[in-house]
């Protein structure tokens, strides 16, 4: 399965901060919209950076709830690695395992067209293997 069918899928868009937000105000964002990463973005369009809850907790174990009035800037990770369309739900697993997060922006030239997230991409693989379990099941059976 590729990315656009996985986005087709998702009822909401990416939800993008300003660089600017306060870690308080972001932090409210995620919990009323229930995710566990925004993409920064001064225009919504070219993704600055990632910040997930992972980057808010470190900070809160860090240095306490001062961090609360940080901007979203001072602890995001800059130039998030990012994914397209035509990806395969295989490569994003690869890529999330290997680098050791659960987000992807998907960027098509250089604008930001969506999100997506682990859960989405082991949704889309049960899919996938239902379907091929359908498949061989008919073959078997004759069907
Ligand atoms: P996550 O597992 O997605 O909650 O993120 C774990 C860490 O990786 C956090 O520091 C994130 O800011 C960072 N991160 C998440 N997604 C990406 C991405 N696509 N590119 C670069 N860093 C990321």
């Amino acid at each position: 399965m590729q990315v656009h069918q996985i986005l087709k899928t998702k009822s909401a868009g990416v939800v993008t901060v300003p660089p600017t937000m306060t870690v308080a105000e972001v932090s409210a964002l995620m919990s009323s919209r229930r995710i566990g990463a925004v993409v920064v973005s001064a225009d919504g369009k070219a993704a600055l950076g990632i910040l997930s809850e992972r980057d808010i907790v470190r900070e809160l174990g860090n240095h306490g709830d001062g961090c609360l009035i940080a901007k979203v800037s001072d602890i995001m990770t800059p130039n998030p690695v990012g994914c397209t369309r035509s990806d395969t739900a295989d490569q994003l697993m690869e890529v999330m395992t290997n680098r050791r997060f659960r987000h992807l922006p998907v960027i098509e030239d250089g604008v930001l067209v969506g999100m997506i997230s682990i859960g989405d991409v082991v949704k889309a693989r049960l899919s996938e293997l239902a379907m091929e379990k359908e498949a061989l099941t008919g073959m078997i059976m004759g069907n």
